[in-house]
């Protein structure tokens, strides 16, 4: 069920509680001893302009009628995805809103994908895939960056666990996402399990001393994806993209090896791919709604609820995300800040 935000009155009391707990508990968990052992999501100390516009939005916290909030200082997206294309196929319109609202979106692909064709070799397939990212990510100002692991052999070992570790202390991001643990593609598995593992250790400073470790864990979440067992995904954050259709599809199309040769091929249609560059884009669109459309279907009551049944039955092109129970649990104000213009169970 969602809740969304409503200005109540007559809820003092209920602000004065708040701001007591706000004003209060950072002092009480001030040391950084304290702060990694209690992992008190109010246990971080807030910068001045944070803590007003916190406290000022707390009366938005009671259910009712839909509000905006957004972060009042910037924030760092990290998507880590197994493929050159996962990050903006699952997230891109959530990536395009952060860049929009002028936050650092970093994606990375943890293989090169160098499996990703029927004709070309992979070591030139690598190459041209990284050069296709980057230019991915140029399209809405975000780094994309791809790793040299083999596509189709990454595994959860010790070795890219560290990898995974290192990136997100150095990186500090307040957002992960990632793919689920339970996916057709063993290399989204691996991702999904790596980052579970590296969730709570990336606090750990005993652990990797060399890289020094976070304070407090940013939150995890997953990207959407339909399959049912061993457990089906259970989204708590929803998002319409309709508006960031046509930019999702500008990222997808830097990808030409795979959309344009590679996927049209594994699914019987290259033929129907246009040789106009125009026509390609349009094709792409067509391509694109296709393959989101199911996912909007999967979620439809999630998407009801949210936007109302005018809007939720309409919607053809939508992001959801399950908000991990390790790492970081957010609480209601935490999840409108990362998740700006979503919304949120
Ligand atoms: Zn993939």
């Amino acid at each position: 069920m969602l809740k969304r935000f409503q200005a109540v009155p007559g809820t003092g009391a209920v602000w004065a509680a708040t701001f007591y707990v706000y004003v209060d508990t950072p002092w009480r968990f001030r040391s950084k001893e304290a702060l990694w052992k209690y992992k008190d999501p109010f246990a971080t100390p807030l910068s001045t302009r944070r803590f007003v516009a916190r406290f000022s939005l707390m009366p938005l916290a009671q259910p009712g009628v839909e509000a905006t909030y957004m972060a009042t200082q910037p924030l760092k997206l990290l998507i880590l995805g197994a493929h050159p294309d996962d990050a903006e196929y699952h997230a891109g319109g959530l990536a395009i809103v952060y860049r929009q609202l002028g936050h650092t979106v970093r994606m990375i692909s943890l293989t090169n994908g160098s499996a990703g064709h029927h004709q070309r070799p992979p070591e030139t397939l690598a190459e041209i895939r990284r050069a296709e990212a980057a230019a991915s990510g140029a399209v809405i100002g975000a780094e994309y960056l791809t790793w040299d692991i083999p596509d189709g052999e990454l595994v959860p070992t010790l070795e890219v666990r560290r990898m995974v570790i290192r990136e997100i202390r150095t990186f500090a991001p307040d957002l992960v996402l990632t793919h689920r643990p339970y996916d057709y593609h063993p290399d989204h598995r691996a991702v999904g399990q790596l980052v579970q593992d590296a969730s709570y250790l990336v606090t750990v400073p005993n652990f990797m001393p060399e890289v020094p470790a976070l304070y407090r864990d940013p939150v995890f979440a997953y990207m959407a994806d339909l399959f049912t067992k061993p457990c089906p995904m259970t989204p708590n954050v929803v998002l319409d993209v309709t508006e960031h259709i046509d930019l999702i599809v500008r990222m997808l199309a830097c990808h030409r090896t795979q959309v344009f040769e590679w996927l049209p091929y594994e699914e019987g249609v290259l033929d129907t791919v246009p040789a106009d560059e125009q026509e390609k884009l349009g094709w792409l669109r067509r391509w694109y709604l296709d393959h989101i459309r199911p996912r909007a279907e999967r979620f439809r009551d999630l998407l009801v609820t949210a936007y109302g049944p005018q809007r939720g039955w309409q919607i053809e092109a939508c992001e959801v995300f399950e908000i991990s129970q390790y790492g970081q649990r957010p609480d209601a104000l935490r999840r409108a800040e990362l998740f700006p213009t979503a919304r949120i169970a």
